[in-house]
């Protein structure tokens, strides 16, 4: 397969920019010589198992007889309902059971009876998706891997790294391509975020936080003005933003915000700080967006630019994981934002910062099967190759009980975090399932990297060994965008608890 990088070979010639021929090129291509099933390999390693899913899968269409698929949605979607209604206990059903047979029920309900719609759960990814985890996990392995070892021993944020993914229209994966993103969607996101992180999670949390956190509000939220003036930039990853809103004295009770925003003189006096802030200060960062006091009882969104007087950034903070990543603390000073950035009505800040964790949720937990699918990955390849009481390690049943529940356990978590995307891109309700997703696989990814690195035994201790950075790494996955504890109150408050 060619190598994406800056000549754009990849995603964002694909999809992007022509992206529609060039998609279609691809996939008459691919389904004309339809390639050997080649199994991924890292640092040269052959790792089947999970790791072996085919490059470049084809489908076939799918024969869906009948009726359009829209003429379904009824009986598909909502169709809990259609049938609920059917239940009239004792009221004349046969043998006063009170439940029509299922027989009955798609003779009634289904325009061509049983076997009408026999497509069930389409289970597969599309050609499209199919293409941005052919893209991404060829990026990972051959421009990622060789320096995740070095950027994160130095501490070194991924500058080149961001231009090759923004060459690659990886930047802005869910945004129209009317402002510069690749006009894709949450599950194909979702998908490239996991396959990055399989490699290194610092790369991957750049990507997911200026996408989720940084450009996301701006969309959602922004007036038409606000779109055209920030989004070309971040989307296309010119630039990167950042999404302010934890606070010393404000985490998880992030409603708690003390910053605050007075009007005067046209513009938004800023004082207050933030921390733990991602993107906010590198070279290439080009705003944040905060949430402020604006009133008693109110809190709003200000897009704050960087460079503005008054808003300071603290040098990188020191971290166990994400070493790579940019992480700093924020100051502002009597920091004065023009009136126009306030991002949406005044006042509906909080409702704003909660529908944005939502979606971010979705990106960490594709964060949280990457890492839990990449621990595997080194696993399984270490416990075949090293030797103990004569033997591979991978002969013994403790070693393979270990991996065949690292095994089972992403492809749940998978699920999880397929569905939330799926969700969101249906536009239908997906808060639960984020919050669900999130915390599995945050939990799932803990198991799996100490799994991982028990598998490794001493050497998996030491930096060399990259299973060492993926331990590091993983912790913070069950504490941003909502702890644990955080995700299990977001779940019982959806369950009516
Ligand atoms: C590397 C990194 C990057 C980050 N990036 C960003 C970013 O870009 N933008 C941003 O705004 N924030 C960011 N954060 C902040 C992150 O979202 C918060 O750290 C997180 O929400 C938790 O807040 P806290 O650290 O203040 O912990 P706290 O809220 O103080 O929680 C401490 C402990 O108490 C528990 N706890 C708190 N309340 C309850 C309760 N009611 N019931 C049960 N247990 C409870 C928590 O679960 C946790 O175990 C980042 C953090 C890190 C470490």
């Amino acid at each position: 397969m060619s190598s994406p990088g800056p000549t754009g070979s990849g995603y964002r010639r694909r999809l992007g920019g022509g992206r529609k021929e060039a998609l279609d090129e691809r996939l008459r291509e691919a389904l004309l010589e339809p390639r050997d099933l080649e199994p991924i390999r890292l640092e040269g390693r052959l790792i089947p198992g999970l790791g072996a899913q085919p490059l470049a899968l084809v489908h076939e269409p799918v024969d869906r007889p009948g009726k359009p698929l829209d003429a379904l949605e009824g009986y598909m979607c909502g169709g809990g309902s259609h049938l609920a209604s059917e239940y009239r206990p004792g009221a004349g059903n046969r043998k006063g059971r009170g439940v029509r047979s299922f027989r009955a029920r798609c003779k009634k309900f289904l325009p061509g009876g049983l076997g009408y719609d026999r497509r069930g759960v389409d289970l597969d990814l599309s050609q499209e998706h199919e293409l941005v985890r052919d893209t991404v996990r060829e990026f990972a392995r051959e421009r990622v891997a060789p320096l995740a070892e070095e950027l994160d021993r130095e501490g070194r944020f991924p500058y080149e790294l961001v231009a090759e993914l923004a060459e690659l229209g990886l930047m802005g994966i869910p945004i129209p391509e009317r402002y510069g993103g690749a006009g894709s969607d949450t599950l194909a996101y979702a998908i490239a975020v996991e396959e990055l992180t399989r490699v290194d999670s610092s790369v991957a949390i750049t990507v997911a936080a200026h996408t989720s956190l940084g450009t996301m509000p701006i969309l959602l939220f922004g007036n038409e003005q606000q779109r055209e003036e920030w989004l070309p930039p971040l989307a296309s990853g010119e630039r990167l933003a950042a999404f302010g809103l934890t606070e010393p004295d404000a985490g998880s009770d992030a409603g708690a915000t003390r910053t605050r925003a007075e009007q005067r003189n046209g513009s938004w006096i800023v004082n207050g700080s933030k921390i733990f802030i991602t993107n906010a200060g590198t070279d290439i960062s080009a705003c944040v967006t905060i949430t402020a006091r604006t009133g008693e009882d109110e809190i709003s969104n200000l897009v704050v630019p960087n460079g503005t007087p008054g808003y300071e950034i603290s040098a990188p903070l020191k971290k166990l994981g994400w070493r790579a990543s940019d992480t700093r603390e924020l100051a502002f000073r009597d920091c004065a934002v023009p009136a126009e950035n306030l991002l949406g009505e005044r006042g509906q800040g909080f409702r704003q910062f909660l529908e944005i964790l939502d979606g971010g949720r979705i990106s960490v937990a594709a964060m949280g099967v990457g890492l839990a699918q990449g621990a595997y990955d080194l696993a399984y390849v270490y416990a075949k190759e090293r030797h103990q009481f004569g033997r591979p390690i991978s002969d013994f049943q403790a070693v393979q009980f270990r991996l065949a529940d690292m095994a089972t356990e992403i492809e749940g978590g998978r699920g999880l975090v397929y569905r939330a995307a799926w969700l969101k891109d249906q536009g239908r309700p997906f808060a639960r399932e984020a919050a669900m997703a999130k915390l599995y696989t945050g939990e799932l990814s803990n198991r799996a990297a100490n799994w991982a690195l028990q598998i490794h035994g001493g050497y998996g201790y030491m930096d060399e060994y990259a299973i060492s950075r993926l331990y590091r790494d993983q912790k913070i996955l069950e504490i941003g965008e909502g702890t644990n504890e955080v995700q299990r109150m977001v779940i019982a408050k959806h369950l009516g608890l």
